[in-house]
This record gives structure tokens, C-alpha cells and sequence, in this order.
């Protein structure tokens, strides 16, 4: 007998679980709108002409080695990831009052930013937007800290619930984590608008707090790399502390190589000299040190000011493609004189739709048009193309009719 007799098969996952479901399906009209990784007009995945380049260049420079990497990662790589979240002439990082450290990618720096948490933050109970991406709940219980929601989204308008959100931020208990998403909110692709994040930042602050913004899709919104950072850079404005986990997943293509950063704000040099000795301490028994490859490519181009231009008009591409997508939905449906307000297609965000579609329509829409997606009714909007989008709009059509 195995001595692992007693294991339960677990289900899958919610999200990579829809990719398992459609790999499955036989049939040559089946989209994937599961998963959210960009693909192209041709529904291919896509690897930037600067990342190219920029391995390429790896490759041939004959005096890299394969040594490890210090603990808290690439030094360059940390540097120009602190400055592209918090702006090159943020005060914070001239003041050398941040720290720094390379993960594996927004999954990872969310991990580590929780574990240190754990140990050196006397208040063990995070706020996660409700609803939020699936993996959040988990990473911060996993890691020992009490997760609790805050109202976000309302079903009613398909916006934000802001009054909710301010109340129950509002009634949080004082320094309390708070889980932000710097931009592209998913699952519901609804951002607060600028004077909502001033009042945010203000109400945490006066309650003392602590956030922890989640940056998985900086210039991936918007288009512009600044304008999705907007929301950190005021947290950090007002010389307040905050920890920033960021990714590189989308924004340069680089799903699987797993590069991302964990950066703290903190209030002094020396506060943050220290936060950075505690995280080595927390990096080191759980995997030594983060991969080398990935951080050199990122570091590679954001060294480089004509591949830094080349990778924000690709990223830039990406963002357009993806906002088209939105408008040639939303005109089919309009089109089909689908019932219903379909707007919020084009009013949110990022690289998801929130649909309102209900479970049962989603099953429907998997059943008799072999779309995929989460139960939840999200979209993404990055596994549509223009040939594609008729077909959605007629599973969607026939659902609600
Ligand atoms: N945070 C959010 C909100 C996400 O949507 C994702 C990816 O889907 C991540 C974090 C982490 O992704 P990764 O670990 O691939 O960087």
C-alpha cells in the first residue's frame, strides 16, 4: 500500500483548469478565453521583437557565465524595476529608502512580500478586493495572514462599488494590509478613476493602512507605462510606506521565465537596509536564489533607452490591439441588437471583460459554441481577433436570449 493511499485527487484549478477543459475539445470552431495571456490577431502567442533582440544579445556576449545570482536577484534589474513602478525621479528611490528584490514573477513577489509580512508586521490581516484574481486569498492564507474582502465591484452598474469600498476600508482595523491592483483590476477590469484614489490614499493613510499594490499589467492598461502606475507613485508621493509586487508576465511577454520584483517603501535608508537583510532570510530557504535569464533580458532593455522605446511602442501594440477588441465586440453585439447594456465592454480595463454573464450561460456558451472561459463570466479580451469576435458575439447573443 502507497503510503500516499489517503490523498484525495484535488480539483483543478479555476483559471488554468479552462485551458485542460479546452485542450480536450475536438472541435475546430473551440476559443480559449480562459487564460490570460495575449495572443495575436492569428491567435498565436506572441514574443517581442526587443525580447528577440535582446536574448539574442545574451547569447553572443560570450563573457556571461551561468553563476548564481545574489539572493535579492540582479542588481540591475532591481534598480530599473523600482524606478519603472515608482518613476525615475521618484524621491523615495533617491532618498535609497526602497527596497528592492527579484521573484519569481507577480506570484512569487506576492509570496514574499506575505511571508515577510508574517514575521515582521504586527498586523496579520489583509483586505483583498472582492471579487479578485483567484490566486490572492491563498497566497496571503498560506502564509499565515487572515484574509478579509472589501467591497469593490457592483454587479448592478458593472463599475466600482465605491461607497462600499470606502466603508468597509473604513471600518478595517488600523493597520491592516491592504491589497491594491495598480491598474486593470482583474477579474473586473474596473479602475478607480484619480480623484477615487486620492480618496483612497488618503482614508488608508489616516487609518494607517499598509498597502500592498499588486502590478501585474503596467503599460498593459492604458498603453502608457506611467499612467498605470499612477496609483502607486501617489501612495509613495506622500512619503508614506508601501510594498509594490510587480510583474513582468504580460507587459514584456515573458510568461514563463517567471521575472517579477518585490519592492518596499520604506520611511528611512535604514529601515529599508534592514527590511532588505529580513527578506534575504525569508528568499533564501525556499529557493536560494531567482533565475538568472529572464531578469537579464528585462534588465537588458530597460538599460537601453532605443529598446526601452522599442518595447513601449510593442507594449503599446498590445494595449491598442486589445481596446479594438473591445470596440469590435461591442459594435457586434449592438449590431445583433443583443438585449441589454453591453458598455461596460468598453469601459473597463486591461486585459479582461467582465462580463456578467451568470455560471449557467457560461456552461451554455462552452456547451453549444465550445468558448471557454472562467465560471465567473470573464473574458479576455487578448484571446480574441477580429475573426473570432463574430462567434462570440453569437454564443453570448443566444445566451441571453
Ligand atoms: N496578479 C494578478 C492580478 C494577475 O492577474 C496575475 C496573473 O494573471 C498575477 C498577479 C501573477 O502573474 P505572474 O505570476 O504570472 O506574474
Amino acid at each position: 500500500n502507497s503510503v500516499f493511499e489517503h490523498i484525495l485527487q484535488a480539483s483543478e484549478d479555476p483559471i488554468l483548469g479552462v485551458t485542460v477543459a479546452y485542450n480536450k475539445d475536438p472541435s475546430p470552431v473551440k476559443l480559449n478565453l480562459g487564460v490570460g495571456a495575449y495572443r495575436t490577431e492569428e491567435g498565436k502567442p506572441l514574443v517581442l521583437n526587443v525580447v528577440r533582440r535582446a536574448e539574442q544579445m545574451l547569447v553572443n556576449d560570450k563573457s556571461r557565465v551561468k553563476e548564481y545570482l545574489p539572493i535579492v536577484g540582479l542588481a540591475d534589474f532591481n534598480k530599473l524595476s523600482a524606478k519603472l513602478i515608482l518613476g525615475a525621479d521618484s524621491p523615495a528611490i533617491q532618498e535609497n529608502r526602497v527596497t528592492t528584490v527579484q521573484c519569481l514573477s507577480g506570484t512569487g513577489s506576492l509570496k514574499i512580500g506575505a511571508e515577510f509580512l508574517y514575521r515582521h508586521y504586527n498586523q496579520h490581516t489583509i483586505l483583498i478586493p472582492k471579487p479578485t484574481w483567484g490566486n490572492h486569498a491563498r497566497i496571503f492564507a498560506l502564509s499565515g495572514i487572515a484574509v478579509t474582502s472589501y467591497r469593490y465591484y457592483d454587479p448592478a452598474t458593472r463599475g466600482l462599488n465605491f461607497e462600499g469600498l470606502l466603508e468597509d476600508l473604513g471600518s478595517a482595523p488600523s493597520g491592516a494590509i491592504v491589497l491594491l491592483h495598480a491598474c486593470a483590476h482583474n477579474p473586473t477590469g474596473v479602475d478607480p478613476t484619480p480623484q477615487q484614489w486620492e480618496k483612497i490614499r488618503q482614508l488608508m493613510r489616516s487609518k494607517a493602512l499598509l498597502p500592498f499594490f499588486d502590478s501585474a499589467y503596467q503599460g498593459f492598461a492604458s498603453g502608457n507605462l506611467d499612467t498605470d502606475a499612477h496609483s502607486v507613485r501617489i501612495f509613495v508621493a506622500d512619503g508614506g510606506e508601501c510594498l509594490v509586487a510587480q510583474s513582468y508576465a504580460k507587459n514584456m511577454g515573458l510568461y514563463g521565465e517567471r521575472v517579477g520584483a518585490l519592492s518596499i517603501v520604506c520611511r528611512t535608508p535604514d529601515v529599508a537596509g534592514r527590511v532588505e537583510s529580513q527578506l534575504k532570510l525569508v528568499i533564501r530557504p525556499m529557493y536560494s536564489n531567482p533565475p538568472i535569464h529572464g531578469a537579464s533580458i528585462v534588465a537588458r532593455i530597460l538599460k537601453d533607452s532605443t529598446m526601452y522605446q522599442e518595447w513601449t511602442v510593442e507594449l503599446k501594440a498590445m494595449a491598442d490591439r486589445i481596446i479594438s477588441m473591445r470596440q469590435k465586440l461591442f459594435d457586434a453585439l449592438r449590431n445583433k441588437g443583443t438585449p441589454g447594456d453591453w458598455s461596460h465592454i468598453i469601459k473597463q480595463i486591461g486585459m479582461f471583460t467582465f462580463t456578467g454573464l451568470n455560471r449557467n450561460q457560461v456552461s451554455f456558451m462552452t456547451e453549444e459554441y465550445h468558448i471557454y472561459m472562467t465560471s465567473d463570466g470573464r473574458i479576455s479580451m487578448a484571446g480574441l481577433s477580429s475573426k473570432t469576435v463574430p462567434h462570440l458575439a453569437d454564443a453570448i447573443h443566444a445566451a441571453v436570449t
